[in-house]
């Protein structure tokens, strides 16, 4: 059986807006608010709000009512102590957030996060029953050295070391090359779908068919309005992690309208 017949499921899209260091809490509360409006009869894709630490509570009341999910942006893997500047994923289940991100390429890359402490937080994510979103993804000079396999094998076997997915919890990855964070360069849909197809049959062997047949995994990098259907159409496109579009409510909407099933070659 060919790897698209055997891994093949319905996976219903989630779409993420990480905020990053963006917002005020008025104009976080404004933007979720406008979100919500805009979504509340389309229950077609998860949606998934990444405020600020500072906004969560606020943007948390301002979505209670409707089907839209908060997460955090990054989190310690002690529950408690003494960690000054950090939050627990205790702290972050108080909050009402569903979903963490973890190892974002800029907490990678500015805050020397590694495979390692990547590897402590989804452990810890999980045993607080938030489902953590593992973003993994390779740099331009990977890229063009060709090692883009091995870095994405590297980043998964690590930062799923002794984690057991059991059909009890979720996890989500997120890949999101690097080169294309923050840039406006995306990956092209055949790009993504290549290294999409890698991650779950790299899944598959750590783990097994059903697990990854099951596995959403979202796309990160300058997703916008103009390219998100051909993203989403994708068989193993599950969604999109997104930063700059997540902070304009009507780009960030009309993302997510164009996961809606039916859209996608991934839905026949
Ligand atoms: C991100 O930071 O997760 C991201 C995908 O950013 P952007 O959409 O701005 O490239």
């Amino acid at each position: 059986m060919g790897t698209e017949t055997r891994l093949k499921k319905h996976r219903k899209k989630i779409v993420a807006g990480n905020w990053k260091m963006n917002n005020s809490v008025a104009d976080g509360v404004d933007l979720a608010t406008s979100v919500c409006r805009e979504l509340a009869d389309f229950l077609d894709v998860d949606v998934v709000l990444c405020p600020t630490f500072t906004a969560i509570k606020a943007v948390g009341e301002a979505v209670e009512d409707s089907h839209i999910k908060l997460g955090g942006q990054n989190m310690h893997w002690e529950a408690s102590g003494a960690y000054t500047g950090e939050i627990s994923a205790a702290m972050l289940r108080d909050l009402y957030c569903h979903f963490v991100i973890i190892g974002h390429s800029e907490r990678r890359q500015y805050f020397h996060e590694t495979d390692e402490t990547v590897n402590l937080k989804v452990k810890a994510a999980l045993a607080a029953r938030l489902v953590p979103i593992l973003c993994v993804g390779e740099t331009l000079e990977e890229r063009e050295s060709d090692e883009t396999e091995n870095v994405i094998r590297r980043q998964l076997v690590g930062g799923l070391e002794g984690v057991v997915l059991d059909g009890t919890c979720e996890l989500i990855v997120a890949y999101e090359p690097v080169w294309a964070i923050g840039t406006g360069l995306t990956a092209s849909p055949e790009q993504a779908q290549g290294v999409h197809a890698f991650i779950r049959e790299t899944v598959a062997s750590l783990y097994d068919d059903a697990t990854a047949a099951s596995l959403r995994i979202q796309y990160g990098g300058s997703m916008k309005p103009g390219n998100a259907a051909e993203l989403f159409a994708q068989p193993d496109i599950d969604g999109g992690l997104i930063g700059g579009a997540a902070l304009d409510a009507r780009s960030f909407v009309e993302i997510i309208r164009a996961g809606k099933p039916g859209t996608s070659n991934a839905d026949v």
